[in-house]
């Protein structure tokens, strides 16, 4: 049922109009001056239609919609103006404060109602559009498998946070995590059940991560996370609990129960030098050597030296999934 704000300091014309509303199945609420109408209609969960009276003590009909304009919302409120000024001029400064429609008192009811049903048409289709551009926003930025940014918007994220991460001095840490044999998960137990690997791991994985960090499906069975404010050994740290939260137990998918283990390279960038492509290099490097080192395991990339550097045999011994 759709909710109307009718304010009129004319309290006859209020119960006319109000008990007109409820008869065509509108839900109520009216107001007697500007200041309470501005009040009602600047409310989070104020009315989306509204029919004010243009002369009323206080504020009038037009700045009422003024101030309603003035603040910009996710929703939009319809506004008729009711009014006894039947000047052309004086309709057009009504419109040009706002307002979507008028109607000069006293009114007919068949008339207001069909204008009441033009309004509620707009707000629904207003609804609509909004709804189709979340739905669309979200679909251009999440992985329709994982739920998950997708390789955009995770490489945007890096952007805004690599800039973000220097304007305050600090490091990111960013991690390639790549799941191993994934072809043979894929080729023993079917894609389907590959799909809902994925699923799950991007669940663990946000499990395992801090609120603050950002994750995204960066390829097939590749995934790109974001670890702002982190130096590198606290990265690591980051890396193995995110390796463990995979390996430890099986995934229990239908009616199989399947070792997943994951490969972590982790790379940070320092400040004055951020740059996102190089970091992206670096720690595909270290998931590279984690994968020739065996597999399930966290190396990390330092630039100042030639080679990458392991942390992970001696310090975090490795699960055989
Ligand atoms: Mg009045």
């Amino acid at each position: 049922m759709s909710r109307v704000l009718i304010a009129d300091d004319d309290r006859i014309s209020c119960k006319l109009l109000g008990s007109l509303l409820t008869k065509w199945g509108y839900q109520v609420e009216i107001v007697y001056n500007g200041v309470d109408a501005q009040r009602e209609l600047l409310k989070p969960d104020a009315p989306r239609l509204a029919i004010l009276d243009w002369m009323m003590p206080g504020l009038d009909g037009t700045q009422v919609i003024k101030a309603v304009r003035a603040i910009h919302r996710e929703f939009y409120t319809y506004v008729l103006l009711l009014t006894s000024k039947g000047q052309k001029e004086d309709i057009l400064e009504g419109l040009d404060a706002g307002a979507d429609d008028y109607l000069k008192k006293p009114f007919d009811a068949q008339e207001l109602r069909a204008r009441l049903r033009v309004g509620s048409r707009i707000l629904d289709l207003e609804r609509r559009l909004v709804c189709a551009l979340e739905t669309a926003e979200y679909r251009a930025t999440h992985d329709f498998l994982s739920g998950i940014y997708n390789r955009a918007a995770i490489l945007e994220l890096l952007k805004r946070e690599a800039s973000r991460c220097e304007r305050a001095s600090q490091q990111l840490s960013v991690l390639m995590v790549d799941v191993d044999h994934f072809k043979v998960i894929n080729d023993t137990y079917g894609h389907l059940v590959g799909d809902q690997v994925i699923k799950q791991l991007a669940l663990r994985m946000a499990s395992a991560l801090r609120p603050y960090d950002l994750v995204g499906r960066f390829g097939g069975e590749e995934f790109l996370v974001l670890v702002p404010n982190c130096a590198l050994s606290a990265a690591m740290v980051v890396a193995e609990r995110l390796r463990l939260s995979i390996a430890t137990d099986k995934m229990a998918i239908g009616q199989f129960a399947i070792p997943v283990t994951v490969s972590v390279g982790v790379s940070t960038i320092k400040e004055a030098k951020l740059d996102m492509n190089l970091a992206l290099q670096a720690a595909d490097l270290a998931l590279y050597e984690a994968k020739s080192k065996g597999r399930n395991r966290v190396e990390c990339y330092v630039p100042s030296e030639p080679a990458t550097k392991s942390t992970s045999s001696e310090d975090f011994p490795c699960l055989k999934g």
